[in-house]
């Protein structure tokens, strides 16, 4: 595996140097999650190309990663069968006066793979997807509350945003806040909505960055399907970052749950933007009256490349053998930490892992621990869940804890400079 240290001294990186120029043109060098001053020691902001399970920085370093686009690839970066199908589409036309028929193709596909859906319509971003279900359940209730769980992430749009800058109290004038997994307070979220609730909108598992990964606990799935039922409100599942990697019924299926109304995106075209909103019969109205549109959102590259990444995940287990490299990784992180005597805690699905310190509450450890590994070929995040991919193989894997090693090392260095 290449050292990265020797391979370029840090002030000339072409890193440092797009960061300078970013720097002057483009706010803060970069914006939200993707700005340097959150990023570990060492790693790269700007990235040149990427292939299976391998990304490569614009200084020419390669890493096994563990980010997968922060989720969007699903199959691996470049698969071969989803670029076919993209450039195909590419050579007879991408953004048209209209949705071609990919458009329908792709809509019956979701109808097909995904239990609750009745219809399905498409826009580009996450946030698109969760906005518009919120939209269309105020629309088909005629009501205004809506119950989120305190620090979910839903998207940067300033109804959801997690930052309050430019947000005024009106953008949330209609949220309602209860905690995930706890049905008391949800209970007590959906007295105080009383007949106003519209719906209740939850991630597929507790995934907050910085916190232990949750699942859902059967009896919160079921509390949460109950009140919506109970209230003629609308269960929806917030399912952009899990889409496709858990379960491609959705996520909630293995608990007997259902939504009425679902938000996609990141994994369901491997990397092509796109977001889709599935819904049943309903909702179908609401739907058909909410203006929504976008001037990209019917763009049909990127619907050729989900027909073919749900094809793929389909036929081919795509969940299975990515939870079955992320137990690899797991197990292989485990056994390190043991034997290095370094207490962490691993949590979440095994598809979109996360390892935390114990007694690290500014991360440090994590960081540490990630710039070390990065030095030497892989690429994890100290604080937000990972993600695997179906190109993530078990020599990668393997190759992926030798650099954890070092990290481990790294972590061992701090805690004695630091006398613990
Ligand atoms: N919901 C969840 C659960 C997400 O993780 C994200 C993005 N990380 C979004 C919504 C928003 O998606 P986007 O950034 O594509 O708008």
């Amino acid at each position: 595996m290449t050292k990265h240290t020797a391979l370029v001294s840090e002030t000339q990186t072409m890193d440092a140097m797009l960061r300078a120029r970013a720097a002057r043109v483009v706010p803060g060098g970069m914006w939200g999650h993707l700005n340097a001053a959150r990023l570990p020691e060492g790693y790269p902001q700007f990235f040149a190309s990427a292939e299976g399970c391998r990304v490569r920085d614009v200084d020419g370093r390669e890493y096994v990663d563990f980010m997968c686009s922060w989720g969007p690839v699903l199959l691996g970066h470049r698969h071969p069968v989803v670029q076919a199908a993209a450039e195909a589409q590419a050579a007879s036309g991408d953004c048209l006066n209209g949705p071609g028929e990919v458009m329908v193709e792709l809509a019956e596909d979701f109808v097909a793979m995904v239990p609750h859906a009745d219809w399905a319509m498409f826009q580009k971003n996450g946030g698109d997807a969760t906005t518009g279900c919120v939209t269309i359940a105020r629309a088909g209730t005629g009501r205004r509350k809506v119950l989120v769980a305190r620090g979910s992430y839903h998207g940067a749009l300033p109804w959801c945003s997690p930052s309050v800058a430019g947000v005024t109290t009106e953008d949330r004038a209609h949220l309602l806040h209860f905690e995930y997994n706890d049905v008391e307070s949800l209970q007590a979220a959906v007295n105080e909505a009383g007949k106003d609730l519209a719906a209740i909108l939850v991630t597929a598992f507790r995934h907050d960055m910085g916190r232990d990964l949750e699942l859902p606990t059967r009896e919160f799935a079921h509390a949460a399907r109950a009140a919506c039922d109970a209230a003629a409100a609308a269960l929806i599942i917030d399912e952009v970052r899990t889409g496709l990697r858990l379960d491609t019924r959705g996520s909630w299926e293995a608990l007997g749950v259902r939504p009425d109304l679902c938000a996609w995106s990141k994994a369901i075209a491997n990397g092509y933007a796109l977001a889709a909103i599935t819904g049943n019969d309903r909702f179908r109205e609401a739907a058909t009256k909410v203006f929504m549109t976008g001037s990209f959102w019917c763009g049909a590259v990127a619907m050729a490349a989900s027909r073919a990444t749900l094809r793929i995940a389909r036929v081919t287990d795509v969940p299975g053998h990515i939870r079955a490299m992320g137990m690899r990784l797991r197990e292989g992180l485990a056994l390190l930490a043991s034997q290095n005597g370094i207490a962490i805690r691993q949590s979440g699905p095994p598809q979109m892992p996360l390892m935390l310190f114990d007694a690290d509450p500014d991360a440090a450890k994590g960081r540490a621990f990630c710039s070390a590994a990065l030095r030497h070929g892989a690429f994890f995040h100290p604080q937000h869940n990972m993600f695997l991919s179906a190109a993530h193989q078990a020599a990668d894997i393997d190759e992926a804890l030798e650099a954890a090693s070092h990290g481990f090392k790294a972590v061992l260095d701090l805690n004695s400079r630091a006398g613990r």
